[in-house]
């Protein structure tokens, strides 16, 4: 098997486009459709011609493009049963356990509700790699726009079961913000204080923070965190509650 190629792009503010390419099946599919112009754009610049998109959840900066390249490429859109009914032209509904073949690669789904009722995840374990969408940011995690902690809580353990080295591609670039709050939260994380420096020399060349790895974020991020006994201080919960905890680190960066 050839590994799979992944071309990443800034669109719009701060989102990312990825194009995942089998050579070998001459197959590429976009993860969700950000920009249109941009993915077009993406395409055009590495010769590649579009079969598929992967959606991870029905926001508009995430499925805005379906309609658009689909009139254009007659792609095949893929994306979360749960939601459906609001993802722009579903071809192929999938949920949680689920599993397909792209080309010579396995991609396994996972429901992530939390940031929306229907979002899922893409890992391909044989590449290493994940799409994560809006549920994991580098140091961060989507905010609840249509879930609850639990929902989050458990959404993210599915994510903390990959491997370690699992290389994780997320929607945005929020990472040098995230460090910002995350540093309020558990000061004393001496490998929080590497990265968040790190962070800060990579924006300030223009470069991308993403992506990440599982390791990285379970050494860094507060929202996977929430065993830290520095974080249960900080937000006065034991760990007789780790949802608790977690909940208390997503309301406190929603008003940082
Ligand atoms: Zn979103
Ligand atoms: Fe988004």
């Amino acid at each position: 098997m050839q590994p799979i190629e992944i071309h990443m792009f800034p669109c719009l503010s701060d989102n990312y486009g990825y194009l995942i390419r089998d050579a070998e099946h001459d197959l590429t599919a976009t993860i969700d459709t950000p920009s249109a112009d941009a993915i077009r754009a993406a395409l055009a610049d590495k010769g590649w011609r579009l079969t598929h998109i992967f959606n991870t959840h029905h926001h508009a900066d995430h499925a805005g493009g379906n309609l658009e390249l689909k009139a254009e490429t007659q792609c095949q859109i893929v994306g979360p049963r749960a939601d459906a009914s609001r993802i722009p032209g579903i071809d192929v509904e999938y949920g949680d356990g689920d599993r397909f073949e792209f080309g010579g690669h396995t991609v396994n789904v996972f429901d992530t509700p939390g940031h929306t009722t229907g979002h899922i995840v893409y890992w391909l374990p044989d590449d290493s790699i994940a799409f994560v969408g809006d549920t994991l940011f580098s140091l961060g995690c989507g905010r609840l726009f249509e879930g609850t902690p639990a929902q989050m809580w458990s959404s993210l353990q599915k994510i903390m079961s990959w491997p370690d080295e699992t290389v994780l591609y997320c929607a945005h670039e929020y990472t040098q913000a995230n460090a910002r709050f995350a540093l309020t939260v558990e000061p004393g994380n001496a490998a929080l204080v590497t990265r968040s420096a790190a962070v800060d020399e990579l924006r300030e060349r223009d470069e991308p923070t993403v992506p990440t790895t599982l390791a990285l974020e379970k050494a860094t991020n507060p929202f996977l965190r929430a065993a830290s006994a520095e974080i249960q201080r900080t937000v006065e919960c034991d760990d007789s509650d780790l949802v608790e905890v977690f909940a208390r680190v997503r309301a406190l960066k929603d008003s940082f």
